[in-house]
């Protein structure tokens, strides 16, 4: 089995996130993994939306928003406890939005509505916003109760529910033979997290965790990682060699 993060994984960072895309090889090299090696699944904090578009891989598992979101056949599913938080969200990207205004403090600040369910704040363009974002992000997380999730230049709104990526990798790898979990950022640690938890528990044979560098990449994900490749590239080189071995 192998669960693959998106962002900063399978599609370099750019500094305008909607524009992010796979590795022009990406999907090719999940295809040949798709079927042959249990299940393969992207688990990002993108839209499933956003994530069939950029790999439409049949029988590609896809889990947006770090697990809130599924792909069910041809149907994108929400868990029950997401969907009356909307409300906050879409207030939340009001005010982010007057906030970085042309003539407003935070200008320059890209504010990323992501489906419904979570809003994003990026300062990679102007890094002198930074402290100033966090100061935002922190004011409209306590304001409307949402959680705050930091990540690469950016950080992230979402509602406050007990779902995050070892959600997803913890249902995925239950009862595997081999799980290969791959992330660049925060919210990969606790997807390397519930993996790890299933090796301990005997609910899963083996685990390599796979920490994707970059002069970005958290220490905390290196220290819980079994194997460091570089950026995207040095990702797909990992997983198109594993389609290789399985190849021969
Ligand atoms: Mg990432």
């Amino acid at each position: 089995m192998v669960i693959v993060d998106f962002d900063g994984t399978l599609a370099p960072i750019v500094a305008d996130p909607p524009a992010a895309a796979p590795l022009p090889h990406a999907g090719a090299v999940l295809a040949r993994l798709v079927g042959r090696i249990g299940r393969v699944a992207v688990v990002s904090g993108r839209p499933v939306a956003f994530l069939r578009d950029a790999l439409p891989v049949d029988g590609l598992a896809l889990f947006g928003h770090y697990g809130v979101e599924r792909l069910d056949g041809d149907a994108v599913t929400t868990v029950a406890e997401a969907r009356p938080w909307a409300e906050a969200v879409r207030t939340a990207v009001a005010e982010a939005e007057v906030a970085a205004e042309p003539d407003a403090e935070l200008a320059g600040l890209f504010v990323e509505r992501k489906g419904s369910l979570a809003v994003a704040l990026h300062w990679r363009r102007h890094p002198d916003l930074g402290p100033a974002a966090v100061r935002l992000g922190r004011r409209l997380a306590a304001a409307h109760q949402l959680r705050l999730d930091p990540g690469r230049q950016t950080l992230e709104l979402r509602p406050p529910l007990d779902v995050d990526k070892g959600s997803p990798v913890a249902e995925l790898a239950t009862g595997a033979h081999a799980a290969l979990v791959m992330g660049d950022d925060r919210g990969d640690l606790a997807a390397f997290a519930a993996a790890g938890r299933l090796v301990k528990e005997g609910r899963l044979g083996h685990l390599l965790r796979v920490a994707v560098r970059s002069s970005e990449t958290p220490a905390e994900l290196l220290h819980h990682a079994d194997l460091a490749v570089d950026g995207a590239p040095g990702a797909l080189d990992l997983l198109a060699e594993l389609a290789g071995l399985l190849d021969g």
